[in-house]
């Protein structure tokens, strides 16, 4: 069979599908692509209000993701990043922390103790430190602990991971006992150390746009499929059509017993007046449990009328009453002077990031070859991430072109 000849259906248009579909392409097959939604991208979602990109869900691009780095043209996507450090507001005080290395404005923070002692900030430059050398296969082949217990067996204080390491990477993990894998962590923290938490000028959905417009396969959107066996795809519609080769990028080929389980997240965007300096970093609210992050998207997109937009990131899974829109406004009230003009729009996203016990890298040959003629991949079959979608989409599809090679 020729590449021409080989039909291949690609279930789901979120970035692992269309990676999969481009490094096809590239070999010179064509595929086509079944989208359930009226869009492409998944879970990488931007709305647009008055023509300003408001994400769903908020989430950063890692600039040193390898992936990214091969896969994304970062110029063309005109990234916008935050400083690497992160402004914590705490018993009424304002505390900056950041890398003094990396950027000189931190200097000062860098000799604040209120947040970190001596010994936790040595502690988190060696951290660093080792982590820049560490290679991720090294670090995906470390034994998988929570990475509370990591942090805790490297000696950092209660107040630090309270203060700090829960807020931050609770933000990240979208939930805030920290009980994700330190393989992750300690991923997401060379990641930060090694590069920017940046996000496109036109919003995240640029990332699935620009791989998109590669692609000579066909999309179809609002195409919801039910089932997939033996070489053929089953619609809602109750039409099915067969194909040589089926990619399932969202898991409906999984046993019940390995369903994939979901942290959540709601976001909330408000248009504010607030007398502040630009700063370009997260903050974060120790104090307040469930509010995983505010930022003030202005900062790094500013609004053509000159508004300021505050972002409010929540964790879904804890107290539901802290995503509500009105509660988190008065929590917000409490941190700053404030005024809030207009609230733009809150998005639930309970299905955000896959909730993953001791991650690889990327999917195993096993995890993503079911039989000959079906193959799997997604962000859920590793560490859970636009990383792990663009590593596994590419993946699967070189399995693919090699396994056809050899028919
Ligand atoms: C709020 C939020 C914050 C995040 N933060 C970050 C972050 O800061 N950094 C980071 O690296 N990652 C982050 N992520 C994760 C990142 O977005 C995902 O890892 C990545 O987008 C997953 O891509 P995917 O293709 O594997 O899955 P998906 O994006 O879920 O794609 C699956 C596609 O299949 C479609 N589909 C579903 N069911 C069907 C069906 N029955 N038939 C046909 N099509 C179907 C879906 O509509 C979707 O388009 C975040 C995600 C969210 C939602």
């Amino acid at each position: 069979m020729t590449q021409n000849e080989t039909n291949i259906a690609i279930i789901g248009a979120g970035v692992s599908g269309l990676v999969a579909a481009q490094t096809l392409e590239k070999a010179g097959y064509t595929t086509t692509i079944f989208e359930k939604s009226n869009r492409i991208g998944g879970r990488v979602h931007t709305e647009y209000i008055d023509d300003y990109p408001l994400d769903v869900g908020f989430q950063v691009l890692l600039t040193a993701y390898p992936a990214a780095q091969r896969i994304l043209d970062y110029d063309a996507l005109e990234l916008r990043t935050f400083l690497p450090g992160a402004q914590i507001i705490s018993s009424g005080k304002t505390h900056t922390i950041g890398d003094p290395l990396r950027h000189s404005g931190f200097w000062s923070s860098a000799l604040d103790s209120n947040i970190a002692s001596f010994s936790d900030k040595i502690k988190t430059l060696q951290l660093a430190r080792a982590l820049k050398s560490k290679s991720i296969s090294d670090i995906f082949a470390a034994q998988s602990q929570s990475t509370l217990d990591y942090l805790k067996e490297k000696g950092f204080s209660q107040k630090y991971i309270n203060q700090f390491f829960k807020p931050f990477f609770g933000g990240i993990f979208l939930e805030n006992e920290l009980h994700t894998s330190s393989r992750m962590f300690e991923f997401i923290y060379k990641m930060f150390a090694t590069g920017d938490a940046a996000i496109p000028k036109n919003g995240m959905q640029m990332i699935p746009n620009q791989i998109a417009s590669t692609l000579k396969s066909k999309i179809q959107l609002n195409s919801d499929v039910v089932n997939v066996k033996n070489s053929q795809v089953f619609f809602e519609s109750s039409e099915s059509k067969n194909f040589d080769i089926i990619i399932d990028t969202i898991g409906i080929t999984l046993d019940q017993k390995d369903k994939i389980k979901w942290k959540g997240t709601v976001n909330h965007y408000y248009e504010v007046d607030i007398d502040r300096k630009v700063n370009q970093l997260i903050t974060l609210t120790p104090d307040i449990d469930g509010i995983n992050s505010i930022h003030f998207v202005t900062d790094l997109i500013p609004h053509p009328t000159g508004k300021q937009i505050l972002s409010i990131s929540t964790n879904a899974n804890t107290d539901t009453q802290r995503t509500d829109n009105e509660i988190v406004k008065r929590y917000v009230n409490s941190l700053f002077d404030i005024r809030f003009i207009n609230h733009l729009a809150s998005y639930a996203v309970p299905q955000a990031l896959p909730d993953i016990q001791s991650p690889n890298y990327s999917a195993t040959i096993d995890n993503l070859k079911i039989n000959e003629s079906t193959y799997r991949t997604g962000d859920y079959l590793s560490a859970g991430s636009l990383n792990a979608a663009m590593e596994n989409g590419e993946k699967v599809a070189k399995l693919i072109i090699s396994d056809l090679s050899i028919v």
